[in-house]
């Protein structure tokens, strides 16, 4: 999100992956951008999550759903505000109902222009998949838990409080044993601190810390991630003890009295040794920032 993006995110509806029965995902393809989409039916209706960035994206999502769904009533809903999640779902507008949590319906309003914008300054290609986009405005607003009816199976949207942002959801699959995580999990990177003061400063790496220990401890068998490839409950396990690790690191600098630069510079050293493997390194710095505001002085 901070650097400039030269890449077209573009979602390709490819590689298409059964989880379960009546349960598929729409990989991410590793590219910047594009997140893991999912599509839930039962009985009666199909669930989507995610549309991808922009008109263009959701349209593309929208008729492979539609097709998938062969007559089933369509539902939307989306992990949190951020564009590559939710800047498409008004191409569902008269052919899904969109539903989220409150809080996520609150950052839609307050923040998505700002988004929009910021988006947009990220290069051409990115501006190119948001020409048109109208913010959307859910159908069906939720506070805390909502159980979603589909026939024969029962979703749940459960808004976790604030984390990555202020409005994150999860999307659980009892049945499956499936969680869509939203980019509250990203696999093989580093977690996406969106710390971007004075602008934005709702991402929490103590409540998401929280969040972490929670979900970890609920039994998923399928995780699905914001970004990166779909796997088990280590995925949580492993954003857990990440940002575990992150805050202990950040808050015993501080303590010390050391200057910004250097715990910036040795917590990033650390992480990097710990996870060489991982991408997206420059969002260690956002974390240690998020994580500096968050000490407790
Ligand atoms: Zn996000």
């Amino acid at each position: 999100m901070a650097d400039r993006v030269s890449h077209d995110p573009v979602v390709h509806i490819t590689e298409v992956r059964e989880l379960d029965r009546d349960l598929v995902v729409v990989p991410d393809g590793r590219v910047q951008l594009v997140p893991n989409i999912g599509v839930i039916g039962g009985r009666d209706a199909v669930l989507v999550v995610e549309t991808g960035l922009g008109p263009r994206n959701a349209e593309k999502v929208l008729e492979f759903a539609t097709e998938y769904a062969r007559g089933r009533r369509l539902y939307l809903t989306t992990t949190h505000f951020h564009p590559e999640h939710a800047f498409g779902a008004q191409v569902f507008a008269g052919e899904a109902t969109f539903l989220v949590n409150r809080a996520q319906a609150e950052d839609l309003k307050v923040k998505g222009a700002g988004y929009l914008d910021m988006f947009r300054g990220l290069g051409e290609p990115v501006a190119r998949q948001l020409e048109g986009v109208v913010l959307p405005e859910p159908d069906l607003v939720y506070d805390e838990a909502y159980d979603l009816e589909l026939g024969g199976r029962t979703v749940q949207l459960r808004a976790t409080g604030r984390a990555h942002s202020r409005g994150d959801q999860v999307v659980r699959v009892p049945d499956a044993g499936v969680l869509f995580t939203g980019d509250l999990v990203e696999a093989e990177q580093f977690a996406i601190f969106p710390w971007f003061p004075p602008y934005d400063t709702d991402v929490s790496g103590t409540r998401w810390l929280a969040v972490m220990e929670r979900l970890a401890g609920e039994g998923a068998r399928v995780v699905v991630p914001g970004h990166g490839a779909v796997g088990g409950p280590e995925l949580l396990a492993d954003v857990r003890d990440y940002l575990r690790l992150l805050r202990d690191e950040t808050w015993v600098r501080r303590d010390s009295a050391m200057s910004a630069e250097t715990i910036v510079e040795e917590v990033r050293a650390l992480m990097i040794e710990r996870h060489p493997e991982w991408a997206e390194r420059d969002w260690i710095e956002k974390g240690v920032g998020c994580l500096c505001a968050e000490h407790p002085a």
